[in-house]
């Protein structure tokens, strides 16, 4: 092992290439290069196999790092798929838009020195290959089983789900709102982090393993949650947080202010070949504009970034706090200096501009104070310090709360935390009804997709726990 591992010492870190920012300002597609063969295998030699790998211990789904950069880095990558595929259900999804610098590789022990072991992008090389070798194969389970189970959500949670219990011979059935699935990796997240056909061709293949599909269907208006339970042996909510936060300053009502996922939904639809009234009339379109985006978070990123693709005259990012309390990566917040974007940090909007169009923000100064109870330094405005800034089109990326899903579902007793997010058993993922789980970010609150998959799994081993305990054998009659 020791002369094809820990090259960390011999060789320099060296990502997929990027794209140069000029190029990838004008379209949508992805901005990292693929590695090739040998430099995948060369990149995967550098981890030093650590003993406690600090890098699984920081990935949600606990990843077994080590094992599949070894098997990379000795050419063996069936293998190396497989024990990659056995803790992930989408590697090549989070080999691309994991906050890597937070999680695996912002822990790997030789990041310190040399630099970390480029885990993300040897992920995605791995399930790539695997895609191109024909080693992805549909979940099709050798028995079917008779129970079903509904599925809310057709996010990374609820797709993680029905990957597990669909392989367990479940009927399963998933309820999306939307007319495809993938939930936010479809409609929120742009192309240039994630290609929608890397989301589609998963979705190819769990229709082609019988799990049933039924779009445009929202619970609690197109069929109700009570018909639902009634319907299915055991039901997973999985259906995410979109109630947008909302600022309330003088002119909010002005017309050119859009929600982030509204504007961010529309450019998607428009990259898939849909028609989009509101990008076609340009209220949700960029182009030509000068746009201030409010926000420091990945939601913000991508509205900065989607408006500078889309020919805006100018972007303009609005953040309170400064560069290094922004919440969101920060390979994202330098990937979007390098495309063209002005941020402007320490600074809240105190005012939108105009006559019944937008045609300015007024913002203020702020300085960073002394610490919150969590830690997180206090914001507060600088008296006499307004400014404007000339804009045509300001949308907003404040975060995201859930929906009032009791009274959605009519159905009181499902309990939620006080910020609205579902209870449920830390332990079995069950809430207080029975054979009722959630998870994802309608538990979690807003999050990552990486914790949405690992949610999805572990609940699905608790949702066949359940039924093994109310029915242990009962196949589907042939
Ligand atoms: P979702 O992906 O939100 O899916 C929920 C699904 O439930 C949706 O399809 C919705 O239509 C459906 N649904 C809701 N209510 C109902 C109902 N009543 N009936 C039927 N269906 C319903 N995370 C990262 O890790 N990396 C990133 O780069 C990243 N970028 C992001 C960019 C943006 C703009 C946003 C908004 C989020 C981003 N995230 C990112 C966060 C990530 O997308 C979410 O954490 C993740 O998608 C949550 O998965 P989920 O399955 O819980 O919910
Ligand atoms: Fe890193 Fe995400 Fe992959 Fe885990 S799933 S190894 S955190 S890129
Ligand atoms: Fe390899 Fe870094 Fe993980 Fe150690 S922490 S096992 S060097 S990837």
């Amino acid at each position: 092992m020791a002369e094809r591992m820990l090259q960390f010492v011999r060789l320099q870190q060296a990502p997929p290439e990027k794209r140069a920012a000029t190029e990838r300002r004008a379209d949508f597609g992805e901005i990292y290069r693929e590695f090739a063969a040998e430099a995948a295998t060369a990149q995967a030699s550098r981890c030093s196999q650590c003993g406690v790998p600090f890098c699984s211990v920081h990935c949600p789904l606990n990843n077994d790092i080590p094992d599949w950069l070894k098997l990379t880095a000795e050419g063996r990558l069936e293998e190396a798929y497989e024990v990659s595929a056995a803790t992930n259900t989408f590697p090549e999804i989070c080999g691309r838009i994991c906050p890597q610098d937070r999680l695996c590789e912002g822990n790997c022990v030789i990041e310190k020195d040399f630099e970390s072991v480029t885990i993300g992008a040897v992920e995605k090389y791995i399930t790539e290959t695997a895609w191109e070798r024909g080693w992805v194969k549909p979940p099709t389970p050798r028995v079917e089983r008779a129970e079903s189970i509904g599925i809310i959500g057709a996010g990374p949670a609820g797709l993680a789900a029905a990957e597990k219990l669909r392989r367990r011979g479940y009927q399963v059935h998933v309820y999306d709102r939307y007319d495809r699935a993938g939930g936010l990796l479809i409609y929120g997240i742009p192309n240039f982090k994630l290609e929608k056909s890397v989301v589609l061709r998963r979705w190819d293949q769990y229709r082609s393993a019988g799990i049933h599909f039924h779009l445009d269907t929202a619970i609690g208006r197109d069929i109700s949650f009570a018909a639902l339970r009634a319907r299915h042996d055991a039901i997973f909510v999985a259906t995410g947080v979109y109630q947008a936060r909302d600022i309330e300053t003088p002119g909010c009502a002005l017309e050119g202010i859009v929600p982030a996922l509204d504007y961010l939904t529309a450019s998607n639809r428009e990259n898939l070949g849909d028609a989009v009234p509101e990008f076609a009339s340009g209220a949700l379109d960029a182009r030509g504009k000068r746009v201030v985006v409010v926000g420091g978070g990945d939601t913000a990123m991508d509205c900065v970034r989607t408006a500078i693709r889309q020919g805006a005259a100018s972007v303009t990012c609005l953040y309170r706090r400064d560069k290094a309390n922004m919440p969101g990566s920060m390979r994202e917040v330098k990937n979007a200096e390098e495309e063209g974007v002005i941020f402007t940090w320490l600074a809240a909007p105190e005012a939108f501009l105009g006559d019944g169009r937008i045609s300015g923000v007024r913002a203020i100064r702020m300085h960073l104070g002394l610490p919150d109870p969590t830690g997180r330094q206090q914001v507060a405005p600088i008296p006499g310090s307004a400014f404007d800034i000339p804009c045509d089109l300001a949308i907003k990326a404040l975060g995201f709360d859930p929906e009032d899903l009791p009274a959605a579902f009519g159905e009181p007793g499902l309990p939620v935390t006080r910020w609205g997010t579902l209870t449920v058993n830390q332990k079995t993922f069950m809430t207080a009804l029975p054979g009722v789980f959630a998870g994802g970010d309608i538990v979690r609150g807003a999050s990552l997709v990486v914790w949405a998959i690992r949610d999805g799994r572990d609940a699905a081993e608790q949702v066949h726990a359940f039924i093994q305990a109310k029915a242990p054998v009962r196949q589907a009659a042939e």
